[in-house]
């Protein structure tokens, strides 16, 4: 289980994450929503140690990982861009992670194949970044994390580039993702329908504070508050 307890982060002299607690179950995937600016990013920079917290503690079952280099903390973020390297294949970006670690080669081999065939990228792994579409590339930036068996997956709005129809099948193969691999992850994103058909739990937050969480039945039928009804589009 990962445990949030009362995190505060502020920029300079404006707070971005207000007294923030929140419990992610093992194996649930917890969808993140609120306005732009109200600080799921920056939730999610400080849960894999892109930024460090004000105050607070990051749990991580017993293991407390606020303070860690992010390499330690067992956590992977796919980001809306990607991120891929443009001069490296896709199995080279995908093993590249693998690689500075010290995994053996063989290791290495084994689970790049294995998430290329989960993710149908296997026929891909001779080439470019450049030489894919938006959606492959989506998958080698998820397939990247995969590798890294984490035990935590933090996705930040990473369909939001791709088109409708490309997002609702994505989407429909992230929940798969997301059974097979019995995987706990906190998802991001602005699309009300993908909140509501991924999330085990949503959180909805405002202004750096949490003002709900709970499964999208209860937020839909009892928000705690008009911010969230208006938020999930619940019947008032
Ligand atoms: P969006 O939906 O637009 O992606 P968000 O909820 O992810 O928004 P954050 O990126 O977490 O929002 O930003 C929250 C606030 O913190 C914003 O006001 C932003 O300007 C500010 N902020 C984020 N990163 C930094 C930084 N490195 N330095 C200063 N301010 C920052
Ligand atoms: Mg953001």
């Amino acid at each position: 289980k990962v445990s949030i307890q009362n995190v505060s982060k502020s920029f300079g002299s404006t707070p971005v994450l207000q007294d923030v607690s929140l419990d992610i179950e093992h194996g649930e995937l917890v969808v993140l929503v609120g306005p732009s600016g109200c600080g799921k990013s920056t939730l999610l920079r400080v849960l894999c140690g892109l930024e460090e917290i004000d105050s607070g503690t990051l749990r991580i079952g017993d293991d407390i990982v606020n303070g860690k280099p992010p390499a330690e903390r067992g956590i992977a973020m796919v980001f809306q861009s990607y991120a891929l390297y443009p001069h490296m294949t896709v199995y080279r970006n995908m093993a590249f992670g693998l690689k500075i670690h010290g995994a053996d080669k063989a290791e290495i081999e084994r689970r790049v194949h294995d998430a290329a065939k989960v993710l149908h990228i296997d026929h891909l792994l001779e080439r470019l970044p450049r030489e894919l579409s938006g959606g492959q590339r989506q998958r080698v930036a998820i397939g990247r994390a995969i590798v890294r068996e984490p035990r935590l997956f933090l996705f930040d709005e990473p369909l939001s580039n791709l088109d409708a129809a490309l997002r609702a099948k994505t989407r429909i193969e992230l929940a798969r993702l997301h059974r097979d691999l019995a995987a706990t992850m906190v998802y991001v994103t602005h699309d009300q329908i993908e909140a509501m058909t991924l999330g085990d739990k949503i959180v909805v937050l405002h202004e750096g504070r949490v003002q709900q969480a709970g499964t999208p039945l209860t937020l839909y039928q009892q928000p705690a508050n008009r911010f969230v009804a208006t938020f999930i589009g619940s019947p008032t």
